[in-house]
């Protein structure tokens, strides 16, 4: 077999990637490990028939904004893409029975946030109304291939409209820790808390210089454009893609495994595969792996340059996460108010101190005593994930460690994640019966899903890192995967590296595919 681009797994950027070469003309072939397409974008029944669980991501905002979705968007939706948006995104109750939550309608939520500060609620609507000015250069610098150029194009633009004082405050809070900046901005601790926990969904607890993008960013765009989830499953973009990539004449292997890039004259020509195979690449090899999995199982040998090699060995990942999944008979009867059952997410981490806390704990090789808790309703916004009047609930435990050290709560012994995680999940579940009372009672199944099984199923999720390779400051923007090698080349010839691990980092913004596609490619679909 041969192909322009030999594609090594099936997550959303490399399908991304696939669908705009092949829109260009060249024939893709994408060669996946596991039984199915989609990587940490998979949706089953993996408790009772009828209940369809996301197993990865649930929130497809950041796919629904994508530049990939307003280039190929048309033809996905006609190969069935369907999105159920919600207009009440993230809420998060506190233990005396107070919350605080974000709706896309403005004064909803500014009216919630008088009840806590009168202050706080004009700086919520002050910062919505600067988000509308300032959303296009954001978007533009988080969107930009992170070349010296283009980065000074980026900010020499966003200079002429906004200034210097702009740039110099926009930069502030790009360094900025979440307590740093929330704590600027807020005075209450709830609404600073119910932010802060956006923080938590990559590996920035609240004082960890960097992190106060996400909580800002996330609290601006929800409630600008709100959330949307995939309708009947987080993998309506995998079939849809699939689907779109066939019709363009390319496809996905499946249950084939990589085992080796395949060189001649430092330069990819293909790839082979475990079973022996070998498959042919004219143009290029384009791996959607982990930098540390590139070169020190893909590249025999290593790369040919030692910086490189270093810099992928040395690659950081994040701490880990650990699925639950429930179906339920009815949603649970949140105590600090009927209004919660409308979220997409409850967020389950009431103060600042208390995340700094599950993050220490993680990182030193515990069982947080009590860790950060997102739980997902996606039958909220899309009933038909689940038999008439029944629900499923997606719980994120985040964070925990990779491998077991001990117990912050000096219970669990083992440290083993196949002994342990039923007992850690039963955890996970007290605390959201003490949030709801009487929810253990609504779960007719469960599914636990440690940080190692997520592993398992996906060898890019290290350690359980959901998000592919720690996104501190020294990992992130030029220096993601590594210093030197942000735009996707590799010293290998033909040879490039997309995915989370690289710019612009996890989610499911089909970022590096497409830009990678566009920079072998140029921009624009041909259909
Ligand atoms: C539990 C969880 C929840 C998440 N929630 C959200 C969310 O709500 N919203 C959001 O935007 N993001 C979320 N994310 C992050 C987001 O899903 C990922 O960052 C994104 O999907 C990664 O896409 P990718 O294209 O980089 O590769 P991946 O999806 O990681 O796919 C990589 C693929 O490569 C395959 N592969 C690896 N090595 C080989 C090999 N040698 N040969 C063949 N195949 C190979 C793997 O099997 C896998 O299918 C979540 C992630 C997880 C795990």
């Amino acid at each position: 077999m041969a192909f322009d681009a030999v594609i090594v797994g099936a997550g959303h950027n490399a399908l991304a990637a696939a669908i705009h070469l092949a829109s260009r003309g060249w024939s893709v072939g994408i060669f996946e490990q596991s039984e199915r397409a989609g990587g940490a974008v998979r949706t089953e029944e993996v408790t009772l028939p009828g209940f369809r669980h996301d197993l990865g991501a649930m929130n497809l905002s950041l796919f629904a904004g994508s530049p990939f979705m307003a280039e190929h968007g048309e033809a996905l939706m006609a190969n069935g893409l369907a999105f159920a948006p919600a207009e009440h995104c993230f809420a998060s109750p506190m233990p005396d029975g107070k919350w605080f939550g974000i709706s896309k309608d403005l004064e909803t939520t500014v009216t919630r946030a008088a009840r806590f500060s009168e202050a706080d609620a004009e700086t919520w609507r002050a910062m919505v109304t600067a988000f509308a000015e300032d959303a296009p250069h954001l978007f533009a610098l988080l969107g930009s291939p992170m070349t010296k150029r283009a980065l000074a194009k980026v900010v020499w633009s966003a200079w002429r409209a906004k200034g210097a004082g702009w740039i110099v405050d926009t930069l502030r809070l790009f360094l900025s820790s979440p307590r740093d900046f929330l704590e600027r901005r807020f005075e209450s601790p709830e609404i600073r808390a119910a932010l802060a926990a956006w923080g938590m969904h990559l590996d920035f607890s609240p004082d960890i210089a960097g992190g106060a993008l996400f909580p800002y960013l996330e609290g601006m765009a929800n409630q600008s454009f709100g959330m949307v989830i995939g309708q009947g499953g987080a993998d309506t973009i995998v079939t849809a893609m699939v689907s779109r990539l066939e019709a363009l004449g390319g496809k996905v292997h499946v249950n084939a495994e990589v085992a080796e890039i395949v060189r001649s004259d430092g330069r990819a020509t293909g790839v082979r595969l475990a079973s022996g195979e070998s498959i042919d690449a004219k143009r290029a090899v384009v791996a959607g792996v982990t930098p540390p999995a590139l070169v020190g199982k893909l590249l025999p040998g290593g790369s040919g340059d030692a910086g490189f090699d270093r810099g992928a060995q040395k690659f950081r990942f994040g701490p880990g996460t650990m699925m639950v999944h429930l179906a339920l008979s009815d949603l649970p009867d949140w105590s600090a108010g009927e209004e919660l059952k409308r979220f997409a997410y409850v967020h389950l981490a009431p103060d600042l101190d208390m995340m700094a806390r599950v993050y220490a704990e993680a990182i030193a090789g515990l069982l947080p005593a009590e860790p950060v808790l997102v739980a997902g309703q996606p039958t909220v916004i899309d009933p038909s994930r689940a038999p008439d009047g029944k629900h499923v609930l997606w719980v994120q435990v985040r964070v925990l460690p990779a491998a077991i050290h001990g117990d912050a709560a000096g219970r669990i012994k083992t440290s083993n994640w196949d002994a342990a995680k039923e007992a850690y999940a039963d955890r996970a579940i007290d605390i959201i019966e003490r949030y709801a009372p009487g929810a253990k009672a609504k779960i007719l199944a469960r599914h636990v899903e440690s940080p190692l099984d997520l592993e398992r199923r996906n060898p890019n999720l290290v350690g359980g890192d959901q998000i592919a390779g720690s996104h501190h400051l020294a990992q992130n923007f030029l220096f993601r995967p590594m210093p030197g090698w942000a735009r996707y080349a590799t010293p290998v010839k033909d040879l490039y590296l997309i995915g989370a691990s690289t710019w612009p980092g996890a989610g499911t913004g089909a970022g590096s595919g497409t830009m990678l596609a566009k920079m072998l490619a140029g921009g624009g679909a041909k259909t």
